[in-house]
C-alpha cells in the first residue's frame, strides 16, 4: 500500500459511526476518506470531524455512497441490515474491503453478503473486540470440555435502551460458539426466548435471555451449569471504541487479502 488506507465510514452519525471518525483519525497508516450518511439525515453537509466532536477534518458528510467508493480502499459499516446488504454490493462493484458490523441479519442477508464476498474483502463480525473474540475461543472449548457431563448452557447479555435487534450479535456470536464446541447447529438447538408454561429444559439446548435499560454498553455472560456448580465466562464493553479499534483494525488487515468472507477470529489469529 502506498500511503494510508483510505476508509469511508457509513452511518457517519450514529454511535459507531462517530466512534469511527475518531479512532481512524488516530490510527497511522489509516486516513478518513468520506462519510456517508443515509440520504436526508440532518447530517449531510456537517464536517465529519464536527458530527464526531473531533473539530474540523475539511470532509462533509455525504448521501451519495457510490462516490464516496470510487477511490476509497474499504468501507466501515455498522448500520443496519438492509443497508449493509446495498453497501456490500457496492463494495463488491468498487473492489474495496467492507468490513461489517451491523447486527440482527437474517439468512437471506447473510447469503448476500457470501455473494459480494466473491469480489469484495468482506470482514463481518457481531462483536469486533478482541476481548469478545477471545472469549468465544473459551466458550467454544469450555463447552466441548463440559459436554460429556451434560452442563447446561445458558448466554445472558444487557445492552442500552436504543438496541433494537435481540438477542445481540455478540450474544448469538458465543452461541455459536457453544454449538461449534459441542458439534451442534445453533439453529436447531437454541431457546431464544421463554415465557409461560414452558416445561423443563430440554436437555442440549442453548438459551439465551436479554435484558434492555440505560445505556449499557453491553454485558455478556455464558453461563455453564452443572450438578452442584456454576462456571460462568463474561465479557463487559466500558467502551464503544474497542469495537471501532477492531473494525480499523480489520480494514487494515485484510487490505492485501484476496477477495473472501472473513471473521475477527480471522483477523485476531484466533481461529482454529
Ligand atoms: P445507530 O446509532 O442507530 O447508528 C446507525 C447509523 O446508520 C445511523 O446513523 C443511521 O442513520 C445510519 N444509517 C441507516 N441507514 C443508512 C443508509 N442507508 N446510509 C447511511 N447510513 C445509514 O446504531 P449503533 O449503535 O451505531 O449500531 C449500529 C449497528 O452496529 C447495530 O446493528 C449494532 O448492533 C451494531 N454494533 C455492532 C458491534 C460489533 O462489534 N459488531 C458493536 C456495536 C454495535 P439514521 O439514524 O439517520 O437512520
Amino acid at each position: 500500500m502506498t500511503g494510508p488506507m483510505k476508509l469511508v465510514v457509513v452511518g457517519a452519525g450514529g454511535r459507531m459511526g462517530q466512534a469511527l471518525i475518531r479512532i481512524i483519525s488516530e490510527t497511522q497508516g489509516a486516513v478518513l476518506h468520506a462519510a456517508v450518511a443515509r440520504p436526508g439525515s440532518p447530517v449531510i453537509g456537517k464536517d465529519a470531524g464536527e458530527v464526531a466532536g473531533l473539530g474540523t477534518l475539511g470532509i462533509p458528510v455525504t448521501g451519495d455512497a457510490l462516490a464516496a467508493f470510487v477511490n476509497a480502499d474499504g468501507v466501515i459499516d455498522f448500520t443496519r441490515p438492509e443497508t449493509s446488504v446495498e453497501f456490500a454490493a457496492l463494495a463488491a462493484q468498487a473492489r474495496i474491503v467492507h468490513v461489517i458490523g451491523t447486527t440482527g441479519c437474517s439468512e437471506a442477508d447473510e447469503a448476500k453478503f457470501a455473494a459480494a464476498a466473491r469480489h469484495a474483502r468482506i470482514v463481518k463480525s457481531g462483536n469486533m473486540s478482541l476481548g469478545v473474540n477471545l472469549l468465544s475461543v473459551l466458550v467454544k472449548q469450555a463447552a466441548r470440555a463440559l459436554e460429556a457431563s451434560g452442563w447446561d448452557i445458558e448466554v445472558v447479555e444487557m445492552h442500552h435502551k436504543h438496541k433494537v435487534d435481540a438477542p445481540s450479535g455478540t450474544a448469538l456470536l458465543l452461541g455459536e460458539a457453544a454449538a461449534e464446541g459441542r458439534d451442534i447447529a445453533l439453529k436447531d438447538h437454541s431457546v431464544r426466548v421463554r415465557d409461560g408454561h414452558t416445561g423443563p429444559r430440554d436437555t442440549g439446548s442453548i438459551g439465551f435471555a436479554t435484558l434492555r435499560g440505560g445505556s449499557v454498553i453491553g454485558e455478556h455472560s455464558v453461563l455453564f451449569a452443572g450438578e452442584g456448580e456454576v462456571v460462568t465466562l463474561s465479557h463487559s464493553a466500558g467502551d464503544r471504541t474497542i469495537f471501532a479499534r477492531g473494525a480499523v483494525k480489520a480494514a487494515l488487515w485484510a487490505f492485501d487479502k484476496k477477495p473472501g468472507f472473513y471473521s475477527m477470529l480471522d483477523v485476531l489469529g484466533l481461529s482454529s
